[in-house]
């Protein structure tokens, strides 16, 4: 009988497409997805560092394991994601419980670290090394048979927000050549995917350079607009200072590119932008907008924002809600900074 793996994924559709990854990695060395935590060989822990609080969540989580497994053998118990990368050999020492730490850049290493593993010897591997993690990748088809399934395209930030740990746990902004991706949706369509969901950390910062042509993340759009087998393209997250002319185009061009935006601003205040590092403006925000409005009356935007920022005075705040009833959003994903 195969042994299983048992992963839990915090956070973003970008944890989600890594552990599907991660299955379609392990399954080579004979291990088989389970959805019974409560038994399984090998235990991982996909992480997200966003929220409040999040390598305390990790530690509570670990705990719950240690809990269900005290009568029984332990299985191979594995951090992967964002927290893994912020706190790498730290956890060891704090949860001895944990026997491999992975970061998000590293986790094409795991086939390596299981059939190495050797019980009560601690493995970390948290280089940031996207381009040999793609380069992988890219050898290794994408098994995934969802109807919508997420495709990642770039990975990492180079904006620096200073609310923001992205930059240092998911590393510099990276795109995945161009080729590869369309390739990889090939494979998705094929598996019977209807609608594609364009990730990254930055997606339309989206930028590969092959023979002195770059691509952009419109071109991935409008190339997977041919696709008879593709009903609907969506992309995540976006940046408002990346959305650049070609990339608005594509809402006038594309009948399948959804009308729906979502680009956070996080403050209506541009005291406050300028603060969080944001290198926008609520101006700039409102044009993209007003752009989008004119080519069809019917994008509708989503938003993140951070309330409270430190130094956010009640002007500030009602600057936001000023936004808030401008722009109308439909969803917002809205947090109470934390430090
Ligand atoms: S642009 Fe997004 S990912 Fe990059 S630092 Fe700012 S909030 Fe984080």
């Amino acid at each position: 009988m195969g042994k299983k793996i048992y992963i839990k994924t915090f956070g973003c559709q970008m944890n989600e497409y890594d552990s599907n990854r991660i299955f379609h990695l392990v399954k080579k060395i004979g291990f088989e997805k389970t959805e019974d935590q409560e038994n399984a060989d090998c235990f991982v822990l996909n992480t997200c560092h966003i929220r409040d609080k999040a390598k305390e969540k990790v530690y509570h989580e670990i705990g719950r394991v240690k809990k269900i497994y005290k009568q029984k053998l332990k299985p191979i118990v594995i951090v992967a994601g964002c927290v893994a990368q912020a706190e790498n050999e730290e956890m060891f020492k704090r949860e001895p419980f944990i026997d491999i730490v992975i970061g998000p850049q590293s986790y094409h290493k795991i086939n390596d670290l299981l059939n190495n593993y050797v019980s009560k010897k601690h493995r970390e591997e948290t280089e940031f090394d996207t381009v040999s993690k793609f380069n992988f990748f890219d050898k290794i088809e994408n098994n995934s048979n969802k109807v919508s399934a997420f495709l990642t395209i770039q990975e990492g930030c180079n904006k620096f927000c200073n609310f923001c740990v992205v930059p240092f746990t998911r590393g510099p902004e990276y795109s995945r050549s161009f080729h590869k991706i369309l390739s990889e949706a090939e494979t998705l369509i094929k598996n019977g995917a209807k609608e594609i969901t364009f990730l990254g950390q930055n997606v339309n910062a989206y930028s590969f350079i092959e023979n002195s042509k770059e691509y952009r993340l419109s071109d991935l759009i409008n190339q997977l607009e041919k696709c008879s087998e593709i009903r609907r393209i969506r992309y995540t997250t976006s940046h408002p200072r990346d959305m650049t002319e070609d990339l608005i185009d594509c809402y006038k061009n594309n009948k399948k590119l959804m009308p729906f935006v979502h680009l956070p601003i996080q403050s209506g205040s541009n005291r406050i932008l300028k603060m969080m590092n944001r290198k926008h403006t609520v101006e700039e925000y409102i044009l993209t907008y007003e752009k989008l409005k004119k080519i069809n009356p019917s994008i509708e935007f989503s938003s993140d924002f951070i309330v409270s920022y430190p130094g956010e005075n009640e002007r500030d705040f009602n600057e936001t809600l000023d936004l808030v009833k401008k722009i109308k959003f439909i969803n917002s994903y809205s947090f109470i900074f934390s430090p």
